[in-house]
């Protein structure tokens, strides 16, 4: 591929050489809204859409809009799963190493390497090795807004990290450039709701209980799921950390 073509260019020799375009999808927003706008760019034939199961942390509802919406489209929709939950990965840590942190961070984002990256990319090949592929297009619904971090990401780039010799790896951010509101309004054109959860305020989605979340959704997480935040609570007495970065116990936070 030429370092001189667009980013769009560079996709339609992705989808030219045969590539497969894995459309991650959290159930959130950005996943949703990227999703309609793959579907204007890819070829049917050549998508999938790929959850990563966060089991009983999740909002509520979010595994199914992404299910459904990859069933509108008539595309393969795969769940993958890690074989243990948050919870269970921050427990086992303080088990193993109880003087370090015991939940994740922005700087030790395990909860994302073990349990969303890493499944996702042993189901993607498992998919990709059954039907033949051997160029893999993973798309991300990360936007620069977001996070300064996330600002500094390429839209385009090849993954020598995960890319071997049996597939090479591309990561492709369709939405990166959008704004929150432009998210909203593609979802809307295209006929569709996004998650309940955003009607009633909340800015991000995926675990119900993030180190990153807001108060406000930390309080509505806390709301629909007490039982959840109850062994939230435990885990962090447990433990002796605090669950969230700014490091005030959840009790205090959503009082
Ligand atoms: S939502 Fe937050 S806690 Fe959950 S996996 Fe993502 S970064 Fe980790």
């Amino acid at each position: 591929m030429s370092t001189m073509q667009t980013v769009s260019e560079q996709i339609k020799s992705l989808v030219e050489a045969g590539a497969l375009f894995v459309s991650n999808h959290s159930g959130g927003k950005d996943s949703q809204a990227m999703l309609i706008r793959l579907r204007e760019l890819v070829p049917a034939a050549q998508m999938i859409v790929v959850h990563a199961s966060l089991g009983e942390m999740e909002w509520p509802g979010a595994m199914e809009l992404a299910r459904d919406q990859a069933a509108e489209a008539g595309l393969p929709f795969i769940v993958a799963r890690a074989n243990k939950t948050l919870l269970e990965m921050v427990q086992r840590r303080y088990e193993g190493r109880p003087e370090v942190p015991s939940w994740p961070s922005a700087s030790t984002r395990q909860c994302t390497s073990d349990l969303k990256r890493g499944p996702i990319q042993r189901e993607v090949r498992r998919y990709a090795k059954a039907n033949g592929y051997k160029i893999i297009v993973n798309c991300l619904g990360l936007r620069a807004q977001e996070s300064p971090g996330r600002a500094k990401r390429v839209p385009l780039r090849l993954n020598q990290r995960d890319s071997n010799s049996v597939n090479t790896w591309y990561e492709w951010l369709p939405v990166h450039d959008l704004s929150t509101s432009d998210v909203f309004q593609i979802i809307e054109q295209d006929g569709q709701k996004p998650h309940w959860a955003y009607a009633e305020g909340n800015d991000r989605l995926s675990c119900v209980f993030c180190f990153m979340a807001n108060k406000h959704d930390l309080k509505n997480g806390k709301k629909h799921r007490p039982e959840l935040f109850a062994e939230y609570v435990a885990m962090e007495k447990l433990t002796g950390y605090t669950m969230h970065m700014n490091r005030i116990p959840l009790v205090e936070l959503v009082a």
